[in-house]
């Protein structure tokens, strides 16, 4: 079954069940300031589930364009390093709006997963939130799974597994407890079952989460008990096509092996490979990099978003920064990243309209702006040269600080070229001169509070793009690779 047929199969299976095949939103909220992207099929109902809007029915279905790149749910720095994490990707979802709950919540999604899937029983395990003992009586008593592969988890409050059986969109909105199906891949995979302290390998890969709504959880933190109880769902689809194609990674799948071809292709042009030579690693997961964010980057660009030093477009530049970064370790020399757009749209053009009809105009902000980045890697390599010359064995932690925070030459960059040439990279004096400008960029706040001047404008020397996240509600500091 390819991708494509098996989201037809999703869609069709809830139909048959009564349930409204609803499009996917955008990956821009429409009006939710409380969110960066879109990071689940709910979003769009999020009214729906709060009692504030009404639709013409009770029971929904979507196949939904999601983006975890920041905020609560950030998978960036996972993706090319896990089987199972993109930036971009699509969630299969089944909705009740106060309409059924537990019982029939699950037996769908059983149905659909032995019947329609014929996914062997046996590979299954499922999780349920630790108190829901109603939740683990139908898979127990009604669904028949045994008590070996059910598993009880809490809510994991500074717990030592990443699982978390209670779901939240955000710190704030629609809530409540959820149970979990995983998928076996079997033992020649590293990992534990959920729950165990080896679970966050890629043995048991969560396919499928059926949240229970029950709350609204507001910024102090309270739960509101929501008019209704609702049902909210969510299905990777390059999870399940992953296992239903018998693969194990989702970049098995038939949608991304042309993808990782194209983009092979491009980075060894961009390195002037010629013909004969086999170029970069085809199994890179730079290469894993560089084909997920580049549906990350041309949904996002495809609807309405440009590259900027804020908010949606800082995140965006950020991704695609990343991927052009993994590129030039590849070897490429040259701007590639936006000749990826053509070969996505022929992907999935036939499912999303938009990327075919925005192709130009995608292509043509991404070449923009990875023709910036190469003039700033260009001008960085100047600097760095310049202090390799000789017979140095160590650049010193000011110069590395100076590339990052003054020609926004990422520090990581720096450090592959130095141990490249075998050379060093003070790292503790990088850190000390971070460091004070930390306290510097702190004191002049003080300052500014203190003697009760309006904020006119940057204070401080640019922090470099990839040093600071932006979101709506609230700066963060973070390193990626
Ligand atoms: P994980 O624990 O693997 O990070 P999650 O618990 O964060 O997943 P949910 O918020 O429950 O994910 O989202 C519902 C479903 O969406 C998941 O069961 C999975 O199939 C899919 N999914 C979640 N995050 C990603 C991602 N970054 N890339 C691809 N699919 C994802
Ligand atoms: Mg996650
Ligand atoms: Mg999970
Ligand atoms: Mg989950």
């Amino acid at each position: 079954m390819k991708a494509s047929e098996i989201r037809s199969t999703f869609l069709k299976f809830f139909e048959s069940k009564g349930h409204q095949i609803v499009a996917s939103s955008p990956v821009v909220p429409g009006d939710d300031p409380t969110l960066l992207f879109t990071n689940a099929g709910m979003n769009q109902f999020k009214d729906v589930f709060l009692g504030f809007d009404k639709r013409a029915y009770s029971r929904a279905t979507t196949s939904q364009k999601c983006i975890r790149a920041g905020g609560k749910h950030n998978d960036l720095d996972n993706v090319g390093y896990t089987a199972r994490h993109h930036t971009f990707f699509e969630m299969l979802g089944n909705f009740s709006f106060g309409d059924y709950f537990k019982h029939d919540a699950i037996q769908y999604a059983w149905e659909l997963l032995t019947e329609h899937f014929r996914l062997p029983k046996d590979k299954l395990w499922v999780t349920v939130y630790s108190e829901d003992d109603e939740a683990y009586e139908i898979w127990n008593k009604v669904v028949g799974v045994p008590a070996e592969r059910i598993v009880r988890i809490g809510d994991n409050k500074g717990g030592r597994y990443m699982s978390d059986n209670f779901w939240m969109m955000g710190d704030t909105g629609p809530c409540g407890p959820c149970t979990e199906i995983f998928y076996d891949h079997g033992p020649d995979v590293a990992g534990g079952p959920p729950g165990s302290p080896d679970e966050d390998g890629d043995r048991y890969i969560e396919i499928w989460n059926n949240v229970f709504m029950q709350f609204n959880r507001t910024e102090d933190g309270v739960m509101h008990p929501l008019p209704k109880p609702s049902v909210d769902t969510g299905m990777g689809l390059e999870r399940i096509t992953t296992v239903l194609q018998g693969k194990h990674s989702n970049y098995e799948i038939d949608l991304f092996q042309n993808l990782l071809a194209a983009a092979k292709n491009a980075v060894d042009f961009a390195a002037g490979v010629t013909d004969g030579s086999a170029g970069c690693d085809a199994a890179s997961p730079s290469l894993k990099v560089i084909a997920d964010h580049i549906r990350a980057c041309a949904f996002t660009i495809a609807d309405g978003v440009i590259p900027s030093n804020e908010g949606r477009g800082y995140v965006l530049r950020r991704i695609a920064r990343r991927a052009i970064r993994h590129g030039y370790k590849l070897g490429a020399r040259a701007p590639f990243f936006h000749t990826l757009v053509h070969p996505l749209a022929v992907e999935m053009g036939e499912a999303y309209p938009e990327l075919r009809q925005n192709a130009d105009r995608i292509f043509a902000v991404l070449k923009t702006e990875e023709e910036r980045f190469f003039q700033t890697i260009a001008n960085g390599m100047e600097i760095l040269e310049g202090a390799l010359a000789g017979d140095t064995k160590q650049v010193d932690g000011e110069t590395a600080f100076k590339l990052h925070d003054t020609y926004g030459f990422p520090v990581d960059l720096t450090a592959d070229v130095c141990r490249e040439r075998g050379v060093t990279v003070d790292s503790a004096g990088f850190e000390a001169a971070m460091n004070r400008q930390r306290e510097q960029a702190r004191a002049a706040g003080k300052f500014k509070m203190a003697a009760g001047l309006a904020y006119d404008g940057v204070a401080t020397a640019f922090h470099g793009y990839e040093h600071l996240v932006c979101e709506t509600s609230k700066v963060v500091a973070v390193y990626v690779d």
